[in-house]
């Protein structure tokens, strides 16, 4: 049953485009700045995962569209490239203040599509609206090095574009991982097509609509949708210089060697399994909480959720404690004020994580708090909810200790020391990100220097950096070689030229050639 009720139509001012929009049953491709319906006969089904209601179809687009987005990228880049800097950081002023004005907008839309509930949804728009803010000080970012080598002679660099760019986006964070992309790029000189997750594309439609409003010119960025045969294009098409990729492992390792063999760029952020070490002289009370919300908020769906817990020593006497926390968490839709965490993503998701959680079983794990079939109101007796559920005497060999879970599902070890728990995380593939709980600074230092995590937090759950920082996801947990946003974003989405000039003030009479290396005396 199809929620939306009327065909999208092109209409005036940009609200009214946003709420028809939201009121039609397909989404659209968002090509040369036209918001257009796919000529395909593929569309892709997209559920509200707290009803398991049709909400939208998401198109595969055929191949004439995909060259659409390509050229109209090519050649708006032609222009946007010779645009100054100012006009770019105007661009981006007035997109920070719409997003700001319309957060409430993308973030319904982000529940309605993925589950999560509106505060993490506001959450989700916040932390991209950051990077916002932060690529408006491209005049800054960008300036380059410039240095009086010897006297007449001067060496500079100058930051350039690299052309089209493409970004292709999980489904976990739709706000927030776009805006992780398109902003510095179109920042600094590039145009973009974003590929968001075909199971919550709303998000970046009304981004997309924002730029619109906020007078981006037509091509500077588009959005197609799709799964793999998109993905396929967008790495083969030699127009695309650079690929931007947040995602699974199997997909992202895919895009990266198959992307890199075609002589482009590629970032990719991958899977996680972030591990909390509890030491004996952390406060209680904090670690507590911080672990709970870590661990189960927005339903586990996050890259940097706390999923694994190291008690070290008598912290294990806490448990009971994290337990009765986990239990009074309320398991409901997103829109519901009263919220603690939402669905899953998928049936799938729902099954898949419940498969774990039965494997942690039989492998011999105790299972001390089941959130398989948890209550929830009548309407959502659809949905694909999962509670918190907690897992003790986990051990590395089994499953639900080596896979991602991605699920409201934390697994507790016991160790007896720091460096236990230092060699466990270090043996783990994973590298994304860590924490740990404790009220010594040595403690905190030495684990800080000896952890093979790309993001520490010291009494932090979910230490993702802000954006005049970056985000710096370690080993198995990353391909590329450089990270998302601040001052690596940048280096990503430009190429460096470096500048030597000689302008002699006296004539130069030198008439004899030299075939040897210049040197600068
Ligand atoms: P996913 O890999 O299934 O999808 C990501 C994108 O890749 C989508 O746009 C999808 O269409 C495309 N895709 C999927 N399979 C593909 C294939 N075989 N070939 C080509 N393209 C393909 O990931 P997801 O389930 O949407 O997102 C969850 C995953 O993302 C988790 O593993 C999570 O840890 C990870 N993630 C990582 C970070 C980080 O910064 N490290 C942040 C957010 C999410």
């Amino acid at each position: 049953i199809f929620r939306g009720l009327s065909r999208f139509r092109k209409v005036q001012t940009t609200s009214t485009l946003i709420t028809r929009r939201y009121a039609s049953s397909r989404t659209k491709l968002y090509i040369n700045g036209e918001f257009i319906e796919s000529r395909t006969n593929k569309w892709i089904p997209l559920h509200n995962p707290a009803t398991n209601e049709l909400i939208t179809e998401v198109p595969e687009p055929i191949q004439e569209e995909l060259d659409a987005a390509a050229v109209a990228s090519q050649e708006a880049f032609l222009t946007w490239r010779e645009s100054s800097i100012l006009t770019r950081q105007r661009f981006l002023l007035d997109l920070q203040h719409l997003i700001r004005e319309n957060t409430d907008r993308i973030a319904k839309a982000i529940t309605e599509e993925q589950g999560k509930t509106i505060p993490d949804a506001k959450g989700d728009v916040f932390r991209g609206l950051q990077v916002v803010e932060n690529a408006c000080g491209v005049t800054n970012l960008m300036m380059g090095d410039n240095l009086e080598v010897s006297r007449d002679m001067d060496t500079y660099t100058i930051r350039e574009p690299l052309g089209v760019t493409a970004g292709i986006c999980p489904f976990n964070f739709p706000a927030m991982i776009p805006l992780w992309m398109f902003p510095l790029a179109i920042a600094t000189g590039n145009t973009m097509i974003v590929k968001p997750s075909e199971r919550d594309p709303g998000a970046m439609m009304i981004l997309a609509e924002l730029t619109k409003e906020a007078g981006l010119p037509n091509g500077v960025l588009n959005v197609v949708h799709g799964s793999v045969d998109t993905v396929n294009y967008l790495i083969d098409n030699e127009t695309i210089k650079a690929i931007s990729f947040v995602g699974s492992d199997k997909a992202g390792k895919y895009i990266h060697s198959r992307g890199t063999a075609k002589g482009k760029r590629v970032q990719a952020n991958l899977a996680a399994k972030n591990h909390g070490v509890i030491m004996p002289d952390a406060n209680k009370n904090h670690t507590l909480n911080s672990l709970s919300g870590a661990a189960f908020g927005a339903a586990g769906q996050r890259c940097m959720a706390l999923s694994t817990a190291i008690f070290v020593g008598e912290t294990k006497k806490w448990l009971p404690e994290l337990i009765e926390r986990a239990s009074k968490l309320k398991v409901t839709g997103g829109l519901e004020p009263d919220a603690d965490l939402g669905p899953l993503i998928s049936p799938q998701a729902k099954q898949r994580v419940e498969t774990l959680i039965q494997s942690g079983v039989d492998e011999g794990a105790d299972l001390v708090l089941d959130g398989r079939n948890p209550q929830v109101p009548d309407k959502y007796k659809n949905g694909n909810f999962v509670g918190p559920t907690i897992l003790v005497n986990v051990k590395p060999h089994m499953e639900c200790y080596k896979q991602e879970i991605f699920g409201p599902v934390l697994v507790c070890l016991f160790v007896d020391s720091l460096n236990e728990a230092i060699e466990l995380i270090n043996k783990n593939p994973y590298g994304n990100g860590t924490a740990i709980f404790t009220n010594s600074g040595s403690n905190a230092r030495y684990f800080t220097s000896n952890i093979g995590a790309g993001q520490v937090g010291i009494n932090v759950p979910i230490p993702v950096p802000l954006p005049m920082f970056s985000f710096t996801g370690n080993r198995e947990s990353i391909r590329g070689d450089i990270n998302f946003y601040g001052k690596s974003g940048l280096q990503f989405y430009t190429q460096t030229k470096t500048v030597t000039s000689l302008w002699r003030h006296e004539d130069v009479n030198d008439n004899i050639s030299t075939v040897t290396m210049p040197t600068m005396r």
